[in-house]
């Protein structure tokens, strides 16, 4: 029996694009068949460029985009059985951007306090409590109860967003480059705090991000994400350690570039990310990858399994 709190089989997401001038119809294939099996208190790093898909991934995790095929299992259960009340209970986002994930004419209660409201689970009086009680916990001084968020710092408003994640009490929580719209120093604050929370609740984290030294320092495991697929997935300390799909590669190569506006790969991959709408045949890396024969141009390759461990690669067959 599976010991995974959250799973993904074979999950797919098609979006229908319309360019041009004559209207004509394209199909994205944002998530290409993605398996994903997390257990109960790991914290699963998902990276990759943008656009890759990862995003895409967290939104249907969250029941906030539908599948176009495969299956979501919470608990072992299709998540689509669970009523969006029961999905909240369990999952709750923190997201990118605490200044516009925060509704800005709500004071600092409010919108901490907002799900025990629409989820009619405690009174005023016991909702102030909470409230406070979680603020305390993210390190949110009380006084700060009324404040709009305009009032605080971004680090002030991230608290804010992972104290409304906390009072539902959920087991998971997808974290969408949750520090990447931070300054640097208080990057690492919002990291050791989420690690923290992790510790003391035995939270389960799936953390989306760009940012591999940031994924290195909360992830248990990695799962390396290239238009749409999962090309590398291993613990956190064998992918940084060895990482073995040529993009895993690339991609570990580029943040030792001393230069903070490189953030894509392509510094190391010589050309561009290619256009998901037109994808490469073949293996879609083929033509980044220096390791790429003939075969590579016509055959996708298959996802060869070690364990937990995966990589999806011709030179592993
Ligand atoms: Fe490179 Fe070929 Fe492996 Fe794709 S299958 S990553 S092109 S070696």
């Amino acid at each position: 029996m599976s010991n995974s709190i959250i799973e993904t089989k074979n999950l797919f997401k098609i979006f229908t694009v319309t360019r041009g001038i004559f209207g004509e119809k394209k199909q994205l294939n944002a998530v290409n068949g993605v398996s994903l099996k997390i257990n109960k208190g790991e914290a699963l790093g998902i990276v990759g460029e943008s656009g890759c898909g990862k995003t895409t991934v967290a939104m249907m995790l969250l029941n906030l985009l539908k599948p176009t095929d495969g299956n979501i299992l919470l608990n072992g259960k299709e998540v689509s059985s669970f009523s969006q009340h029961d999905i909240s209970m369990s999952i709750q986002p923190i997201f990118q951007d605490p200044y516009s994930s925060l509704n800005p004419r709500k004071s600092v209660g409010n919108i901490i306090s907002l799900p025990l409201r629409i989820h009619r689970l405690a009174d005023s009086k016991e909702r102030r409590k909470k409230t406070e009680k979680i603020m305390d916990l993210v390190g949110l001084p009380k006084r700060y109860y009324n404040n709009l968020p305009n009032q605080l710092s971004g680090g002030q408003r991230q608290r804010v967003a992972i104290a409304r994640a906390l009072i539902m009490k959920p087991d998971i929580i997808v974290c969408d480059e949750p520090t990447s719209a931070l300054d640097v120093s208080v990057q690492s604050q919002i990291l050791n705090l989420l690690i923290d929370l992790q510790h003391e609740f035995n939270l389960t984290y799936i953390f989306i991000s760009h940012n591999l030294a940031v994924v290195e320092h909360i992830s248990t495991r990695v799962a390396v994400m290239y238009l749409g697929r999962v090309v590398e997935e291993k613990d956190t300390q064998s992918l940084f350690n060895n990482p073995e799909h040529p993009y895993t590669q690339a991609l570990l190569k580029s943040i030792l570039i001393p230069d903070p506006s490189v953030e894509k790969a392509s510094a190391q991959l010589g050309i561009e990310f290619p256009n998901p709408l037109d994808p490469p045949s073949g293996c879609v890396f083929h033509p980044r990858c220096s390791y790429a024969k003939e075969t590579c141009k016509n055959e996708a390759p298959k996802q060869y399994c070690c364990g937990r461990d995966l990589i999806e690669c011709h030179r592993f067959h």
